[in-house]
């Protein structure tokens, strides 16, 4: 499906459950989120139509995401499921608390790469990022997940300043040891506390640091240019088995490439993370709608996709520029 502006949209990220086992402090407010009504959430059998019908549009890569997804009850069923559908490739993106119990279940369900959030390597930290979350239980997480052969394994660091910024360097060297793909993203204007924004710290800033300890060299792609890998501009240290990639929403934003939509918890197509605006696809679909209805309402997100949150007319208008909703029912 090409949009208006000649994106190909061929990318939906599914986010199956409002839930999660953690409150990240940029994501949640400490008290949590007043929760989506059970009957709200869509069933599974409701996303599983949505993906089916999306696939003949030209949706060829599924994203689950949450929430956490794990904690949603028969996900692996569910991604077993969604391993049926023709998808080129699924994929999942978890805080990996729950990923050495399941890691074993979603390789066989089908999904063939894992994103794992971790912004902290030192236990008392990632504590306290995450309120009360157990880096143990993560970094078993990893290995299992590398065990049962995920590939790429990549690893999601929200940059939070005089937080966890000080573990940039770090992080980009635990790439010498792990062939993990670790990827600074750069903090959203979304959901978590109040008053956060003066916590945002640029990738550029990131790039000079992990610049003073090593060279970053491109990844080149098989055919000569650089991998962006999804938004991230990517590099390696020298000698290095993994990747760090940059992912700068905010300071180098992608919209230009923009290939996606998002499907909330309960049931809204979202043609983007940063401007408001839903196709509500549950309430036609609860009242009984065709396939062809879903697919025009589909189509008609598509060709709602804002050129950029940046760039479009609408979006200069700062008070449509925002996003109302929780980062935890679009899933990021
Ligand atoms: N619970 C899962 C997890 O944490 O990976 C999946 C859902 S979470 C909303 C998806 C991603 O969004 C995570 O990598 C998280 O770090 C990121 N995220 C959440 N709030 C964010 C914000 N305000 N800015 C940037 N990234 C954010
Ligand atoms: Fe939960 Fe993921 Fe949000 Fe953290 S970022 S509170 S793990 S949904």
């Amino acid at each position: 499906m090409l949009d208006k502006y000649k994106r190909e949209i061929n990318y939906l990220r599914v986010s199956i459950t409002d839930r999660c086992n953690l409150r990240c402090v940029y994501c949640m407010p400490k008290e949590g989120l007043s929760l989506i009504g059970h009957d709200d959430i869509l069933k599974y059998e409701e996303m599983l139509r949505i993906v089916r019908i999306a696939r003949k549009l030209g949706i060829v890569k599924v994203r689950v995401t949450g929430g956490e997804p794990l904690v949603r009850r028969g996900v692996a069923d569910f991604l077993a499921e969604l391993g049926t559908l023709g998808l080129e490739d699924i994929s999942l993106t978890t805080n990996g608390i729950l990923l050495e119990t399941f890691a074993e279940r979603i390789r066989s369900a089908g999904v063939g790469r894992v994103n794992v959030s971790l912004d902290s390597l030192d236990p008392q930290r990632y504590a306290r990022i995450t309120r009360g979350g157990d880096l143990a239980a993560v970094l078993r997480g990893l290995e299992q997940a590398e065990r049962v052969g995920f590939s790429p394994i990549k690893i999601n660091v929200v940059t939070v300043k005089d937080f966890n910024d000080d573990e940039t360097v770090s992080f980009a060297r635990l790439t010498l040891e792990k062939p993990y793909e670790v990827r600074f993203i750069e903090l959203m204007p979304i959901g978590g506390e109040k008053g956060s924004d003066d916590k945002y710290v640029s990738n550029d800033e990131l790039m000079e640091r992990i610049g003073r300890v090593g060279s970053l060299h491109p990844v080149e792609s098989a055919g000569g240019r650089q991998t962006f890998g999804g938004p991230a501009r990517r590099f390696r240290l020298v000698g290095a088995r993994g990747v760090i990639g940059f992912i700068s929403p905010i300071s180098h934003n992608f919209c230009h490439a923009c290939n996606r939509l998002r499907l909330t918890a309960d049931g809204g197509l979202r043609a983007c993370l940063m401007i408001d605006g839903e196709i509500d696809l549950k309430g036609p679909m609860r009242k009984g709608c065709s396939d062809e209805e879903l697919e025009q309402l589909i189509r008609q997100a598509v060709m709602s996709k804002p050129r950029g949150q940046c760039t479009d007319a609408a979006a200069e208008d700062r008070s449509r520029r925002k996003c109302a909703r929780e980062m935890s029912t679009i899933g990021g």
